[in-house]
């Protein structure tokens, strides 16, 4: 195999994504003629939904791993992956997404026997989601005291804590929490009732915090959709570039504005519970849910010209590399990578092979490719995502 495979990627045009020649992807790729289809996902990876291609052969990348799984894979490959193990992403939201949540390994499997037709894929999905630009986000629900705290604030939602016992498992009290929402939408006339005397209570404060300034922004959008009071209820974040939010499985979360870096498990498994016209299934958001202890922010670690975003799964790392005329050598530890650079021009250098990359090109760098050398031009950051086997 060559060291190094320039890419050619797919762009996903969901409706939440940015428009306009200035949205970032259309920059970033230095498209013209893009007419006024929104911009929102940039996927480079081998899943089905939407794979990249060779750029000099316009070969799939999955064929050219299929015919060399030892050299493209490596670790990955002894540890049973027999494609890319993750999907990385460019994200450029504008309007917020639905609010989600994906599943872990042993409900994939069962969801996608269930119903393939929503649920395409049988591996668990966990996300990392580094901000490029002032990111803001909804992720995870907050500690059970906080949170009853929260809901203790809202007249119209004393009901959640009726006969909720707070000394229970923090999983328990969320689920809790979350099946008398969806039990409420069951009766739209109950659920609009709730929203308006909501949206009432919120007006009727002195200030509104981010969270209700956010509902009120939804509130004309999402009529009658639950997903409105779990905006009320999660926490919501406000990230500077390089900061980060790691989101294990089952955990619920929805971005609401800004371009973002994303990788994750090669999955496209998305429960949907609110704030979107696509399939919702709170059943199976009840079933899928999680809820760890720790936060959603994932600090870097930081060397000379790295920031290290490293999960609790070997399946993928994000590295988010800023250098200014510089040369430093890096080992992929037999691993497959993907490089993206996104400001400048990098050239990528190992034995065999030289590759100059500009801004906007991305690259797929064989797990064989050990040991190669990244030199920047002025001012240049790039994204090295990568599975750590
Ligand atoms: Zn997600």
């Amino acid at each position: 195999m060559k060291a190094f495979y320039l890419m050619q990627n797919e762009v996903q045009h969901y409706a939440w994504g940015s428009i306009g020649k200035n949205a970032f992807i259309p920059r970033l790729l230095q498209l013209s003629n893009i007419g006024d289809k929104p911009y929102a996902e940039l996927w480079m990876g081998t899943h089905p939904n939407a794979p990249s291609r060779c750029a000099e052969t316009g070969r799939l990348l999955s064929e050219l791993i299929r015919e060399n799984p030892e050299a493209a894979l490596g670790n990955a490959l002894a540890a049973g992956s027999s494609s890319l193990p993750f999907l990385a992403k460019i994200l450029s939201v504008s309007g917020i997404l639905s609010i989600q949540l994906h599943p872990a390994e042993e409900d994939a499997v069962h969801l996608h026997q269930k119903d393939p037709e929503h649920y395409p894929d049988r591996g668990e999905k966990a996300e990392i989601a580094v901000a490029l630009e002032p990111l803001q986000a909804l992720a995870a629900f907050p500690d059970p005291p906080q949170l009853k705290t929260i809901i203790q604030s809202y007249e119209s939602l004393h009901f959640l804590l009726e006969e909720l016992d707070f000394h229970k498992k923090r999983l328990e009290i969320h689920r809790n929490i979350s099946s008398k929402i969806i039990e409420i939408t069951r009766t739209p006339e109950l659920l609009d009732t709730l929203l308006q005397d909501l949206k009432r209570e919120i007006l009727g404060k002195p200030t509104q915090n981010d969270n209700e300034s956010l509902f009120l922004k939804l509130f004309d959008s999402y009529a009658s959709d639950a997903g409105l009071i779990f905006v009320l209820l999660l926490e919501y974040h406000q990230l500077e570039p390089g900061e980060a939010l790691y989101l294990k499985p089952g955990e619920p979360h929805a971005y609401i504005s800004g371009n973002l870096i994303e990788a994750m498990v090669n999955s496209d498994n998305v429960i949907r519970v609110g704030l979107t016209p696509k399939f919702k299934d709170p059943e199976n958001m009840l079933n899928c849910l999680r809820s760890s202890d720790s936060s959603a922010l994932l600090s870097p670690l930081q060397n000379r010209y790295v920031k290290s975003y490293i999960p609790d799964t070997e399946a993928f790392r994000i590295h988010l590399i800023e250098m200014n005329c510089a040369e430093m050598p890096w080992n992929g530890l037999n691993n497959p990578a993907v490089f993206l650079c996104l400001k400048g021009e990098y050239i990528l250098q190992s034995q065999q092979d030289v590759l100059t990359v500009q801004s906007g090109q991305s690259v797929f760098i064989a797990a064989e490719t050990t040991e190669f050398i990244i030199k920047s031009k002025k001012d240049s950051q790039a994204v090295l995502y990568q599975s750590a086997y």
